[in-house]
């Protein structure tokens, strides 16, 4: 097991966006308006732990193989860490930071009593048999055994990982410490103390916020048109909730392309097609294709990318057409398009606010398994709803009180609530 700083471990090229900087210009931007001091923002700056560990597995084919899996501890100054786990081949130390990082002011400014955290491991999911992926994960989790636990770091799922990985890796953390722990993960299959509404909680949360800024311009769901770039667990399940409310899909795409329809898609035979199709979009005999890129320009009401990091950027946003731009991934819309954005009177509903309804209903799973007591689905809802309409309004409230956009409101929410944290518990020694 190495335990290191991040510089250590990886360069990264300057041609790129490097998300780490980028997730640190977050923090120095909301530090400046909140006038922090330099120490407290050096702190916030770094994460608290770093650990990279080696993966070996026995393939199908009887040849061994050894993969990288990070777990990245930002800041657990207001509870355990927490944040998902991700398998993607795009995956790096450094996002993974940025990532975790992101997870502490999303917390933060949700009012739940967790840090942040974040997984990763650099693998297609596609490229592996069943049995694979879960000595990957067995062997990533019980390789973590002691960096993590209900009360010190808490994974859930992220792109590429879902309850069957959470199950795993709660069936490793229980039969290594030698009892029982669902309260390990969350996002687990309901069988095994899984929550209600987790599995469609981002989506929701996305439909919930995007609904909220439109009442506030005046109009309901019904009719807006909505562009969505992804169509997984939260791209997917956002595009079906906010078609419920009477929004026109007119276009969601996977990983290898997208379709379009200008009059709106028939978002269950979508899903039911993509089910059928390895979970892709491309093909859906009611629409016409679309790439990725072209998707995004689209003239709509709402843009929702749902997908990866850094799909807005210098280059191609001024060609973005849509009124509400709402991150329900993380970090889709870069900090220099985010400024083009804003000149342009386009709302960006922050991702650490707009994605928020998966950590929210992690939560409430993780309180339901420590009071043993479940909840119907539709109190988990209403449940979640409430901290999600409630962090919305303290965001606006924010924004007008500072005079600043949404995406500096919620994180100088995010950021002061940890800062004031920080500063009451002191420095130690
Ligand atoms: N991966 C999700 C996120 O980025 C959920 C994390 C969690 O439930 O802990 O917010």
């Amino acid at each position: 097991m190495v335990t290191t700083s991040l510089p250590l471990i990886e360069n990264h090229s300057p041609a790129h966006i490097c998300p780490y900087d980028q997730a640190c210009s977050y923090l120095e931007w909301a530090a400046k308006e909140l006038k922090l001091d330099q120490g407290i923002v050096e702190i916030l700056s770094h994460p608290r732990k770093v650990v990279t560990v080696s993966i070996p597995i026995r393939m199908d084919s009887g040849e061994v193989r050894v993969f990288a899996g990070h777990r990245v501890q930002h800041s657990d100054i207001l509870g355990p860490y927490k944040g998902g786990i991700r398998y993607h081949e795009a995956v790096t130390l450094r996002e993974v930071s940025a990532l975790a990082m992101l997870m502490t002011w999303k917390c933060a400014l949700l009012g739940i009593p967790y840090g942040g955290g974040k997984g990763g491991i650099p693998i297609d999911p596609k490229e592996f048999s069943v049995g694979e992926l879960e000595r990957i994960s067995r062997r990533y989790i019980s390789e973590l055994i002691k960096d993590i636990g209900p009360s010190v770091d808490i994974p859930a799922p992220d792109m590429g990982t879902s309850a069957r990985e959470m199950a795993w890796m709660m069936d490793t953390y229980s039969v290594n410490v030698g009892h029982s722990v669902p309260g390990v993960v969350t996002g687990k299959p309901l069988s095994i103390g899984g929550s209600l509404g987790r599995e469609m909680a981002t989506g929701r949360g996305v439909m919930i916020i995007v609904r909220e800024a439109i009442a506030d311009h005046g109009k309901s769901l019904v009719g807006v048109r909505v562009a969505i770039q992804g169509f997984g667990n939260v791209g997917g399940a956002a595009a079906e909730l906010l078609h419920q409310q009477g929004a026109k899909i007119i276009a969601v795409s996977s990983a290898s392309g997208g379709i379009f329809a200008e009059n709106g898609l028939d978002i269950s035979a979508v899903k039911a097609y993509a089910a059928a199709n390895h979970r892709s979009v491309v093909g859906f005999p009611q629409g016409t294709p679309i790439s990725n890129a072209d998707l995004l320009t689209l003239p709509c009401d709402v843009l929702i990318p749902a997908a990866l990091e850094n799909q807005i950027t210098a280059e191609n946003v001024h060609q973005i057409k849509a009124q509400f731009v709402a991150e329900a991934a993380n970090g889709p819309v870069t900090l220099e398009a985010n400024r083009v954005l804003e000149a342009q009177g386009v709302t960006v509903l922050p991702d650490i606010l707009a994605n928020a309804g998966g950590v929210v209903v992690s939560y409430l799973e993780w309180v339901q398994g420590l009071s043993y007591l479940f909840w119907d689905e539709e109190r988990v809802n209403r449940e979640m709803e409430h901290l999600m309409v409630q962090a919305y309004r303290k965001v606006i409230h924010e924004s007008q009180a500072r005079g600043v956009n949404l995406r500096l409101a919620a994180y100088t929410l995010g950021v002061g609530r940890v800062a004031q944290a920080l500063n009451d518990r002191g420095l130690y020694p």
